[in-house]
């Protein structure tokens, strides 16, 4: 069944402005359009009755008495009045579609010189009565002067083509608009490279220039901030090598061991962002083979099983051939792995390995039953140095490096990597790796 969302066009600006356009143009229409008619027609119109009462007394006095029906028959085809005559004895007319005296009294509201008039059926009625004598007149529309269904459609016609020219006016109007928010929303994504197009001088015009220079400007501050985040990197790397050298030659003691410690961190760190880095230029290539994943997968979890709360591997096909860089997808599960037993206790249920595979794609699941992620912070564990309030607070260790590694491999696979996690209750990572590799085994 489909289902029309009916709230959702009511949300459009254009929608909302376009019923403002509309709605004025009918009350302009309406509020001028009476003061017209009260002021200025009803006063024109009030001597025309005058006119008109005097020319019908004249009339009904040449019909003569009593009235002759031959005469207003010759009035009626000089005129195209019609006339209808009544009296409790007699009554005739010289057109059928004229109202009886009784219809007419209904539809006739105003009154000069003991003329009433009105309107019926779209026109002009006028009724005398004159003692036991009742006239009714109408203004008889002979064939081809009415009002023509060919006119009305014609009508109709120019009213939509108005109202879709205002329409299409203001989506054009407002294009910039929507150009803006693709862009914040691209931008918000990721995408520093978008620029909003720039053809209107106006308002919207120095907006959308302003928001490209203000893009430009962070996308140099974040090139230049990660450039010097990677040249730090680069320069420790050597620094720590020469620590861990010279920690080999201290006698062993507890101080020993805790710098070891400290620098082992440090190396960890410089080496997830570098390798980081490197899947991200364009040099950083992924090394791809057709792999049989099935293997692999086993040994990690072999690696982790004895850890609390444990690991159980499910759905394990014997074969699981893709086409992938072994040791960068090694790296991907190991800290999926790592996360998922660090984020349980020792009480929670052991960490579930899944493996889901179809046409599209191939889905390994890594299902943990721990501390789980707010709603909040699951839209930023993919970011560089992004670590939950909860998780900076322990003693977990981390620099909030490992998942966005993770996602940088995927993507660089092509791959996607999500999460569904509820606080309390614990995480499922999802990593999905194309099945079919075809742009990028070529
Ligand atoms: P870290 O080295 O801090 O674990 P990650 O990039 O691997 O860095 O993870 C980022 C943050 O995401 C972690 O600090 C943690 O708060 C949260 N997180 C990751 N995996 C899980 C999980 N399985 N359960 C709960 N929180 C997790």
């Amino acid at each position: 069944m489909i289902s029309v969302k009916w709230g959702r066009p009511f949300r459009s600006l254009y929608t909302k402005l376009f019923l403002i356009i509309f709605s004025t143009g009918i009350l302009l229409f309406v509020g001028v359009g009476s003061i017209y008619f009260h002021a200025v027609r009803e006063g024109g119109i009030g001597i025309w009755r005058e006119h008109a009462a005097l020319y019908l007394n004249h009339l009904i006095d040449e019909i003569g008495s009593p009235p002759n029906l031959a005469v207003a028959r010759q009035f009626t085809e000089q005129t195209n009045l019609g006339i209808r005559y009544q009296n409790p004895e007699r009554e005739w007319f010289t057109a059928e579609e004229i109202p009886t005296f009784k219809q007419a009294q209904k539809w006739t509201w105003r009154e000069r010189s003991g003329v009433r008039f009105g309107w019926w059926r779209g026109t002009m009625v006028m009724a005398v009565e004159r003692e036991q004598d009742a006239f009714v007149f109408i203004q008889l529309y002979p064939e081809g002067t009415g009002f023509e269904t060919f006119w009305a459609f014609v009508m109709l016609g120019g009213v939509v083509l108005i109202l879709s020219g205002t329409y299409a006016t203001l989506r054009w109007l407002f294009r910039p608009l929507r150009d803006l928010s693709r862009g914040v929303e691209l931008i918000s994504a990721g995408d520093l490279e978008y620029r909003v197009p720039e053809y209107r001088k106006d308002q919207f015009g120095r907006l959308s220039e302003a928001f490209n220079r203000m893009t430009r400007r962070i996308q140099h501050m974040i090139t230049a901030r990660e450039r010097l985040l990677l040249d730090v990197s680069h320069e420790l790397r050597s620094p720590l090598t020469r620590m861990k050298v010279a920690l080999e030659f201290l006698p062993d003691s507890e101080v020993r061991n805790n710098v070891t410690h400290d620098v082992d961190e440090m190396e960890t760190m410089v080496t997830g962002i570098l390798e980081n880095a490197r899947l991200h230029s364009e040099y950083g290539k992924l090394n791809l083979s057709e792999f049989n994943l099935a293997p692999l997968l086993q040994e990690v979890v072999t690696e982790f099983r004895d850890q609390p709360p444990g690991v159980h591997l499910t759905a394990l096909p014997p074969t699981l051939l893709l086409t992938v860089d072994a040791e960068q997808t090694r790296i991907v599960l190991k800290n999926l792995l790592t996360n998922a037993l660090k984020y349980s206790t020792p009480e929670s249920a052991p960490v579930d390995v899944r493996v889901q595979t179809d046409e599209q794609q191939t889905v390994i699941e890594v299902a943990d039953h721990g501390v789980g992620i707010t709603q909040d912070n699951q839209a930023f564990i993919f970011e560089p140095f992004y670590r939950t309030d909860s998780s900076r607070t322990k003693t977990t260790g981390g620099y909030g490096l490992g998942l966005s590694l993770c996602k940088t491999i995927m993507e660089a696979h092509q791959g996607t990597i999500s999460v569904i996690s509820e606080p309390g209750r614990g995480s499922v990572f999802r990593v999905g790796f194309p099945s079919k590799h075809d742009s990028l085994a070529s």
